[in-house]
């Protein structure tokens, strides 16, 4: 039951990725890490270990689901298994082996390092850790990063103004990092970094990175991020001048939904 579960919420997450306009062509990428009791509901074709460029001792043995690289996200409601699979750490967290899907010789995203930096730093003992990263190429974020000069402080505080869930479902803000190639290992460290700090990251140009412990969790982040931009944009193509919610009235939602925020945020002022 464990994988017939995980294979339909696998299924059904890609799908709306797709059908919301954030995985065009092979864009985007997912891992999850699943619980090692699927091992017994599989039948495992171990490939060969490939060595990280970096150990990651915190999820050392653990058992991840990836897509594939060069993969349509949108294909893996059709196959999982061609489109994607599942790997394992080694013992001591320096390296993956495939154990199954992948089918006809390929092999997980090229993102794959990236994923495997930032679940080592987010990974805890505690419930509700993170197991789900999702990468995509959200329209209006993306948008939002060529039209205005951002920095974590004004992207989080531009959340919280232009719609009234922000600040509950975004308490620690989100974070931004200045366009690099992606990739590479330096994106990769750097944005696990920042994802131990705030399950949001906004790459320049480029798309999200977004953490959860679920996938649902890790959609909704998603959602309501790349909606309330959406928001902005259209009270931008009614009047250069907004309205928006004050930092009095922030300051009433953090009381009742006793958010623990970070203050630096509520300080920033926009550039709008
Ligand atoms: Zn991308």
């Amino acid at each position: 039951m464990i994988l017939e579960n995980f294979l339909t919420e696998i299924k059904k997450t890609t799908a709306d990725l797709w059908h919301k306009g954030w995985t065009e062509a092979n864009g985007g990428n997912i891992s999850v890490r699943v619980d090692k009791a699927v091992l017994e509901e599989i039948d495992p074709a171990a490939g060969q270990w490939v060595e990280l460029p970096k150990k990651c001792p915190k999820i050392a043995g653990e058992i991840f689901y990836a897509t594939g690289t060069g993969k349509h996200l949108r294909n893996v409601e059709l196959s999982p298994s061609a489109n994607g699979g599942f790997i394992e750490i080694s013992p001591d967290g320096g390296a993956y082996r495939t154990l199954w899907g992948f089918q006809g010789g390929s092999k997980p995203t090229s993102e794959l390092p990236s994923h495997l930096f930032t679940h080592n730093e987010v990974t805890t003992d505690q419930p509700g850790s993170p197991r789900v990263l999702i990468h995509c190429h959200t329209p209006n974020l993306i948008a939002l990063s060529y039209a205005i000069k951002l920095d974590s402080n004004i992207l989080s505080k531009l959340l919280w103004v232009m719609q009234t869930e922000c600040l509950v479902v975004f308490p620690e803000g989100v974070s931004f990092l200045p366009w690099h190639v992606p990739g590479t290992n330096q994106i990769g460290e750097e944005s696990a970094k920042l994802l131990k700090k705030r399950p949001v990251l906004l790459w320049e140009y480029h798309g999200l990175l977004v953490i959860g412990s679920s996938l649902d969790e890790t959609f909704g982040r998603i959602h309501v991020a790349e909606k309330t931009v959406d928001i902005f944009f259209k009270a931008r193509l009614c009047s250069a001048k907004l309205n928006y919610l004050s930092d009095e009235q922030l300051e009433k939602l953090r009381s009742q939904f006793d958010c623990r925020i970070d203050p630096e945020i509520m300080k920033t002022k926009l550039p709008f």
